[in-house]
């Protein structure tokens, strides 16, 4: 099935561009809270398009956000990257054809002129450089890159242990675009245009940003990591292992599931399959999802390819 992938909301667009489409997770791994009896429980819609039947390894989708309005293209983080050294073999030295994705999408990397880092996690910064003649240079010669104070505040001072498990990204993918002048450090709240604005969702790392979109009498929000797997709609409280504040995380994403579910607007979780986009409503003490284009029956039935 071709999912979809273009969003219109009024003079903005809004499109994924994939670098990564697999299951790459042990839910133990992710969520320390999960049992196999959770699991269980939620089979009929899990398997097989957001767990594997075989491996029981969840499906983590990694993903960027082109959004262009009237001749402003913003890119909203930047997956995973190309001939990273890391730690994990998902990350290390790859070769993704992300670049020509973002071409098949009518753009150059020097047409960026926003990229938004949600958060600066290695599956978020990698396309921030690449390498050209052994150095690590800006992707987007022409971006600004906005970052959180809080979130640069927190890795400037964070120190090596904070990047054991990836792999050192912040010298290869962040720092980069402080030398060159390109990084610029936003607040809590930041507009872009009238209709286009930053905001916070503290916890999986203290400056996590959403973006949110207005327009055409609807609305959209690319809440980045503030969930990572759809399970986390049924157990809201579930944090992962790599939030930095899971006691915070879990607290922001409860608020904001609450703020938003039965509103109609369109929630793009980024590591959430193919089509990503959601609108959320209550479920009891939970909540349920359905994904943009189909109708909730059809979100356990699906493969993922
Ligand atoms: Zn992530």
């Amino acid at each position: 099935m071709t999912h979809q992938s273009h969003w219109t909301f009024g003079a903005s667009t809004l499109q994924r561009i994939i670098e990564s489409e697999e299951c790459l997770l042990s839910p133990f791994e992710i969520f320390s809270d999960c049992t196999q009896e959770h699991l269980d429980a939620n089979r009929d819609w899990l398997m097989p398009r957001f767990q594997d039947p075989q491996t029981g390894i969840l499906a983590i989708t990694i993903q960027s956000f082109l959004v262009r309005q009237n001749g402003l293209t913003i890119l909203v983080d930047a997956c995973g990257g190309n001939d990273k050294e890391r730690a994990r073999p998902h990350f290390h030295r790859r070769t993704w054809p992300w670049l020509d994705r973002l071409r098949e999408a009518g753009v150059k990397p020097e047409d960026i002129d926003v990229v938004l880092c949600t958060h600066l996690h290695v599956d978020h910064v990698g396309w921030n450089t690449r390498l050209e003649n052994g150095r690590w240079v800006p992707t987007f010669r022409n971006a600004r890159y906005l970052v959180a104070q809080r979130e640069w505040d927190y890795w400037r001072t964070a120190g090596p242990a904070a990047l054991i498990r990836t792999g050192d990204f912040v010298t290869d993918s962040v720092l980069p675009i402080f030398d060159s002048g390109q990084a610029e450090l936003i607040g809590d709240e930041h507009a872009l245009k009238g209709d286009i604005a930053i905001e916070a969702a503290p916890g999986h790392t203290p400056g996590l940003s959403m973006l949110r979109l207005r327009g055409g009498g609807s609305e959209a929000i690319v809440c980045s990591d503030l969930m990572h797997h759809p399970l986390q709609l049924r157990y809201p409280r579930w944090s992962t292992r790599f939030c930095v504040d899971p006691t915070q995380a879990a607290r922001t994403r409860e608020n904001f599931l609450q703020a938003h579910a039965g509103t109609g607007r369109l929630i793009f979780p980024t590591h959430f399959p193919s089509p990503t986009g959601c609108t959320i409503e209550r479920a009891g003490t939970a909540y349920d999802f359905t994904y943009s284009g189909e109708t909730k029956a059809q979100i356990g039935r699906q493969s993922r390819d």
